[in-house]
């Protein structure tokens, strides 16, 4: 059975390879064996159990979340020639009888039906007639109320695995963490399953953070410089997106709102708009998104900062799903930090309030890291990704530089610690930055803070260079702003001790404007790395007459090609049947389809213009095989590291150099890590006992091809992440 799925692939699909783990996805279903598969949006999930449904006999019954998501991929299916069909709501009841009578008669090798469907009681009669042989749960995440998406009606699923024992099921999501894998094996009650996780990078995604200043204005003039490109833009509340959307077409650009407050029938219009690239540009609230498997989202902007990381992996996925590279900016402000800290007073359940503020904390760190956003991201999933600079974020493209901070910082800090002796009572930055800086304003005099003797000794920087510290060493821990609106400053007792015992302070910074533009100029062009070049005056032509096609049949663009597609059209200029058939994403039926018509453009378009050729398409970097090491030598080694390296050599534990230089614990773990790979000498007996030690070889053993995380779950997280890091660097590659 399987030797055929190769072949299937390129004649109905018209792909040539499987993308990494679709293969041993549809074999290990197509032996009978649960199969849970979490990989990242825009990975080829579909294709899991599209493919293996067309090779087995009788039904695969595919239970999907959305109404809109379901008629969207059975049209796709239609356009390329394989039988499926939908039940849900939407239907009248003719129509659902017809189609009952024709799944009964095995007219079908797909069925998507929603979850509450599938759970009314003579439904679930019909379907065990059905010569249904596999089933699926998209969108599994949904089941699990620790994900962002639970919908109720999804826990009656476990219901299907008694009444249908012997048919294996698949269940599919790109919800990585932990927690909601566990779920979706107890809940839907999979025998003994099989479990495929994947790297959550997505390359072909390019990361920026800006200062938000004016965001009408921001957003306006990206979206303006992006005049074909479709976008997301999120904001936080329903007035927000509204008026935002309203600014853009005031502007002239076709834009739309979403939100939960639209009425129904207004949201499906817009949405479906949206879809079928009649507004290139949705305003919406984190109500929009799942189930848009729109392919050619080329940006996702957050206006403003997002409540978590976690749902900003999520948002920003919906981008280039195609592969295709897109961009990902997030406009970040500390005024958003205070206005959601606003919000989460108004939560009364102490325990949900505790968890929203870490959420936002983490948010924060993101938006302010100053190492790669990638890493940070995959970081927070429990994925370690193994390189100094990924090319495609705002951090490792601008050049950022170290700086001694320590006298500085001693300035800063002594000068809190004054005015809480004087006054007995805290302010906010600005007016610390006032009493450094010598100011003469009417507070200094009111609280006669010019007697204190740390007025006037930071005259050599600006306010905002005062201010901007004193937020680095907020997030370095040594600073607390009260949750207020004041925002008003004290120093925590790490920042005591850092002011008693003079500890350095090593802080980076990027370079300077002129440097920093031209690194801007970088991201963009980055951003576009993975692109596939082609002669985009065709490109231009083939995407109108794509439309065309698409609006003729009533179905979104993508289901009749791809932009994919279309740039390989435009890139080798196919003039015959066959060489139509070579192109990504063209399968048999396509080719009968619409073969004729774009070899017609195509020698149309070769009859007035020249024909170009390109270089060969690098495919895109294959995600790093997660136990690989990467390779580093002792030279590479940064300032940072070697600083680290320096507190290990003196004796000292990972706290201890982490407390001396004001950087979190991981942060020193990374740094050994880094120094352990570029062969310095560590000793192991340093990180892990020699009991944790044959736990983790055992783990290793047993789950070879998996990431930290998996292994990590593995142990029943008993064995902190950090050593199972260690533990790697240390020996994974003798096992091997
Ligand atoms: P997911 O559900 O994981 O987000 P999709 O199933 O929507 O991803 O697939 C994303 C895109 O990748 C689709 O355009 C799909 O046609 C394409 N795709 C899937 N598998 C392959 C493959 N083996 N080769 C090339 N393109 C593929
Ligand atoms: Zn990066």
């Amino acid at each position: 059975m399987t030797a055929n799925l190769q072949a299937l692939l390129k004649q109905v699909f018209g792909y040539s390879d499987f993308r990494p783990l679709q293969r041993e996805i549809m074999e290990s279903s197509l032996d009978g064996r649960d199969t849970v598969a979490i990989l990242p949006t825009g990975a080829g999930k579909s294709l899991c159990y599209q493919l293996p449904a067309l090779v087995r006999d009788g039904l695969t019954v595919v239970v999907s979340p959305l109404i809109a998501l379901m008629k969207d991929q059975v049209d796709q299916l239609l356009a390329a020639g394989v039988s499926a069909t939908f039940l849900n709501s939407s239907l009248d009841g003719s129509t659902f009888h017809k189609r009952s009578q024709e799944l009964g008669n095995g007219h079908y090798k797909l069925l998507y039906v929603a979850p509450e469907r599938l759970m009314l009681t003579d439904f679930l009669e019909r379907l065990a007639q059905w010569n249904v042989r596999s089933l699926v749960v998209d969108e599994a995440h949904c089941i699990s109320e620790w994900g962002h998406d639970f919908r109720p009606e999804y826990r009656k699923l476990s219901q299907l695995r008694s009444l249908f024992p012997q048919v294996p099921m698949i269940a599919l999501t790109a919800t990585a963490t932990p927690q909601v894998q566990a779920d979706i094996v107890t809940q839907l009650k999979l025998q003994d399953p099989a479990l495929f996780l994947s790297s959550f990078n997505r390359p072909n995604l390019s990361y920026r953070v800006i200062a938000k200043e004016k965001p009408a204005k921001q957003v306006w003039e990206f979206a303006a410089a992006r005049p074909e490109e479709s976008g997301i833009i999120y904001c936080q509340s329903r007035k927000t997106a509204e008026s935002m959307a309203d600014m853009l077409i005031d502007a002239g650009l076709p834009a739309i709102a979403y939100h939960a407050g639209l009425e129904a029938d207004e949201r499906t219009r817009n949405q479906e708009d949206f879809i079928r690239d009649k507004a290139r540009i949705v305003c919406a609230t984190v109500a929009f998104g799942m189930g848009i498997n729109k392919p050619n989202v080329r940006y996702v902007i957050h206006a403003d900062l997002p409540k978590n990381v976690e749902g900003y992996y999520q948002q920003t996925g919906r981008a280039g799903r195609d592969g295709l590279p897109a961009e990902c900016v997030m406009l970040y402000s500390r005024s958003d930090i205070v206005k959601q800290l606003r919000f989460l007073d108004e939560i009364t359940d102490p325990q949900a309030q505790q968890v929203a503020r870490r959420q936002l904390d983490q948010m924060a760190i993101f938006a302010e890291e100053c190492t790669c956003r990638r890493a940070s991201l995959l970081r927070y999933f429990g994925e370690d990704w193994p390189h100094d600079n990924c090319g495609s974020c705002d951090n490792c493209l601008e050049p950022m530089d170290t700086w001694d901070a320590t006298i500085d910082a001693q300035k800063l800090l002594s000068c809190i610690y004054r005015i809480g002796q004087k006054a007995r009572f805290s302010v906010g930055w600005p007016h610390i930055a006032d009493i450094l800086a010598g100011a003469n304003t009417e507070k200094i005099r009111k609280w006669d803070h010019s007697s204190l003797s740390t007025y006037g000794i930071g005259k050599d920087k600006s306010r905002k260079d005062w201010i901007d510290l004193g937020r680095r060493l907020t997030s370095l821990g040594l600073t607390e702003a009260s949750p207020d609106q004041f925002q008003t400053v004290t120093l925590t007792e790490k920042g005591m001790n850092a002011l008693r015992q003079r500890v350095p302070i090593i802080l980076s910074r990027r370079k300077d404007e002129a440097e920093k533009q031209v690194a801007t100029a970088a991201v963009a062009r980055m951003a576009k790395t993975g692109d596939i070049p082609c002669d985009e005056g065709l490109f231009h032509e083939l995407r109108l007459l794509r439309k065309t096609l698409a609006d003729e049949r009533n179905v979104p663009a993508y289901v009749v090609f791809s932009d994919v597609t279309l740039r390989h059209i435009a890139r080798s200029y196919p003039l015959s049947a066959s060489e139509f058939l070579s192109v990504p994403g063209v399968g048999e039926r396509k080719l009968t389809e619409y073969g004729d018509t774009f070899i017609a453009a195509v020698g149309e378009w070769l009859a007035t213009n020249q024909r170009k050729t390109f270089a060969e398409t690098r495919q895109a970097p294959a995600p790093p095989a997660s136990l690989s090491r990467p390779t580093r030598s002792p030279g590479d080694l940064s300032g940072t590291v070697l600083e680290s390296l320096k507190g290990y050599r003196s004796g000292q534990s990972i706290a201890q150099i982490a407390a001396s230089r004001g950087l979190i614990p991981t942060t020193i773990e990374n740094h050994l890590c880094q120094a352990l790979e570029a062969g310095e000498p560590l000793n192991p007996e340093d990180f892990y006992t020699a009991e944790e030690a044959s736990l983790m070889r055992e783990a290793f053993k047993a789950n070879s091809s998996s990431t930290l995380t998996y292994i990590y779950e593995s142990l029943n997280a008993k064995i902190p992440f950090g050593k199972l890091r260690f533990f790697r660097a240390f020996e994974v590659t003798d096992i091997h």
